[in-house]
Parts: C-alpha cells; sequence; structure tokens
C-alpha cells in the first residue's frame, strides 16, 4: 500500500503524458508557452504502463487518471489505455483534456477501455476563450464534449476555473449548457500553480462566491456528505436534482486530510501532493535496470514523507517549481 504518516492511503494515480498543450489558459501558463522537457527526458509508453502496472500489482492503486500537459497530444495514448485496463485488478481509467481532438478519438479511447472523462471548459463565448485560452478553439472544445457523450464515456464532467473580470458571470450559463446537456460540472477554485506566479488570493473568486452566483438563480441542496469520501468536490443538486454540480475549494476549503492521490509527471517523478517540493526519481533507477520491487520502494517512501495539508494558507507558503502543466492537474 502507498501509505503516509497521517493515515492516508493513496489509491489514485494521476499520470502525466507530456507537459505540452495546445491552449495558454491564462491561470496555467504563459502566452509563449514554456520550454517543454527534452524528449529523452519523457517516459515511453512502456516505462509510463510498467509503472502503471507496478501502482495497480503492488501498490493498490485502483484509479489511473491520464492528464497533462494535453493528454490527447501523446500520439500513443489509445495504446496506453487499452494495456493501462488490462492491468488486474482492473483499474479505472480516466482522461482529464481540454477536449480539443477528442471529436476524432473519444471512440477509439472508449474501444480502448477509458472508463471516464473530464473536459475542461471555462467559457461558452468565444471571445472570452480567446482571451482566457490565447487560441480560438471553443467550437473544437464543444464538439469534444458531445464526441465524448456519443462515445458512451458517461456521465462526462466539466471542469471550469473561474477567473476574476474574464469569466466570473459565466457561472449560471456554464451550469445551465452542462445541465441541458447531461454533463457534470464542478467548479476549481484558481490554485497557485501557474508557471508565471500570477495568482493573487484577493483576485481569486472562491468557493463561497460561486455557491452564492449560483444560488441567486439555481437552488442548490447539499449533497449526502458522508458520499463524498476523498472526492474533492462538494456536490449540490440543483433544483432539487437528480443533476448535480461541484465546488472544489482547494484554497478556500482545503481536503487535505481526505487526500487518496500519487502523481507521475511525464518524465518519471513522483510527487506526492501537486504543491509537493520534492520529487522521488523512477526514471533514472528503472533505466539503471532496478526490479520492480526496487522501483515500489521508491515510490512508497516518497508517499510516506506526505505532509498534512498542501500550504497554500501558511504564512511561508512557496509554489512549487513546476506548474501545474509540467505536474499533471
Ligand atoms: N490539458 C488538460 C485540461 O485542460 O484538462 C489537462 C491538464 S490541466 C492542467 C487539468 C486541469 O487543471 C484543468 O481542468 C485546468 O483547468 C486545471 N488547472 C490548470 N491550472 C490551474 C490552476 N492554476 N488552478 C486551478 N486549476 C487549474
Amino acid at each position: 500500500m502507498l501509505a503516509d504518516s497521517y493515515g492516508r492511503i493513496a489509491t489514485d494515480l494521476r499520470v502525466s503524458l507530456t507537459d505540452r498543450c495546445n491552449l495558454r489558459c491564462a491561470y496555467c501558463m504563459p502566452p509563449e508557452g514554456l520550454d517543454w522537457l527534452p524528449a529523452p527526458t519523457l517516459l515511453t509508453d512502456d516505462e509510463v504502463v510498467r509503472l502503471a502496472r507496478i501502482g495497480v500489482e503492488r501498490l493498490g492503486i485502483t484509479e489511473i487518471r491520464y492528464t497533462g500537459g494535453e493528454p490527447l497530444l501523446r500520439r500513443g495514448l489509445p495504446g496506453i489505455v487499452a494495456r493501462t485496463a488490462e492491468l488486474r485488478p482492473r483499474p479505472e481509467t480516466s482522461l482529464t483534456t481540454n477536449g480539443i481532438g477528442l471529436a476524432r478519438l473519444a471512440g477509439p479511447l472508449a474501444e480502448a477501455g477509458l472508463d471516464r472523462i473530464n473536459v475542461s471548459l471555462d467559457t461558452l463565448r468565444p471571445g472570452v476563450f480567446r482571451t482566457l485560452a490565447k487560441r480560438d478553439r471553443l467550437a473544437d472544445v464543444l464538439a469534444g464534449l458531445a464526441a465524448a457523450a456519443e462515445a458512451g464515456l458517461v456521465p462526462v464532467k466539466v471542469n471550469t476555473v473561474l477567473m476574476r473580470g474574464v469569466n466570473e458571470d459565466e457561472a449560471v450559463p456554464l451550469l445551465r449548457f452542462c445541465l441541458d446537456h447531461g454533463y457534470q460540472l464542478r467548479f476549481i477554485e484558481q490554485m497557485p500553480l501557474d508557471a508565471q506566479h500570477g495568482w493573487r488570493r484577493e483576485n481569486m473568486v472562491t468557493a463561497d462566491e460561486i455557491l452564492a452566483a449560483l444560488s441567486a438563480e439555481l437552488s442548490l441542496t447539499p449533497d449526502d456528505s458522508r458520499t463524498r469520501g476523498s472526492a474533492p468536490a462538494e456536490t449540490f443538486l440543483v433544483d432539487g436534482g437528480p443533476a448535480r454540480v461541484g465546488v472544489i475549494g482547494s484554497v478556500t476549503r482545503p481536503f487535505c486530510g481526505a487526500c487518496d492521490r500519487v502523481r507521475l509527471t511525464a518524465d518519471g517523478q513522483v510527487r506526492n501532493c501537486l504543491f509537493a517540493r520534492t520529487e522521488s526519481n523512477l526514471r533514472d533507477p528503472m533505466r539503471a535496470g532496478a526490479s520492480d520491487e526496487e522501483l515500489a520502494g521508491i515510490w512508497r517512501r516518497a508517499v510516506a514523507a506526505k505532509l498534512p495539508g498542501h500550504g497554500i494558507n501558511d504564512p511561508g507558503f512557496l509554489q512549487p517549481a513546476r506548474p501545474m502543466s509540467a505536474i499533471g492537474g
């Protein structure tokens, strides 16, 4: 098992397949992009699958989510998903994507064994999309969402980050859009993980503000908190249900005590927290011939050292050196 010294067990593995992205969302990446990780440092498809197998067979991982950067940019993605679905005990396999290219890939990914998908969508207005993501791709994202539903990757979940003065007025329209299409919407508070280090607490649209905006037009009833478990989203029934909306208050309502996640970067580093300031290298020992059990040992020690919380609200908080795109969101 991947246990830490605060009694938490990591069972949910987030694997970044690339640090590259075809959008430049302002809360994540500067318009000019970043210096991408050099190709030889990236795990190969076989290396990704080997580490996933070690996680599942030896360390109690039950869920694997592929992310990035933009995971649809990884050419071998359907093959990686198919090989992940063959692991035993079979992990639940999911993907977080910006949806660009999903219109073409949703079917092959579902056939490969993908169970669930989260698509990021921050606005329904093409002009705001261009301002926020620096690309004119809203239509592609909407087509990707529709294709995911068509391919049976349901329930399709939508992730939204609201930014002050950019799209903060879209909470209700986005929720109505998702309700109309049968997508499950979750708002995520903006976290200090952007490469530009531009995050300011006073600019963050908080969970309280989001809930107030939604409650002004819709009735929200807290869902049974006993069913929340380690899920980061607080969920609410909308207008009596059964439709729900989630709010992930990563900053103002931290849920670190229930965290069951561990992360693997595209260059093979284990991170025990999004905000960790240290990483444990699995890639180099693997390439030097380490056995499965030796790699599992490094991984166990990495998780054992997990801190009790992300520390964003502590006076001495320092943002991690890697931005979200290079960690895997
Ligand atoms: N490219 C994919 C996508 O857009 O979903 C996967 C990677 S992205 C880093 C994963 C999620 O992290 C997205 O939903 C994105 O909105 C969110 N994200 C990125 N930077 C963030 C930040 N600073 N605070 C909160 N969420 C962030």
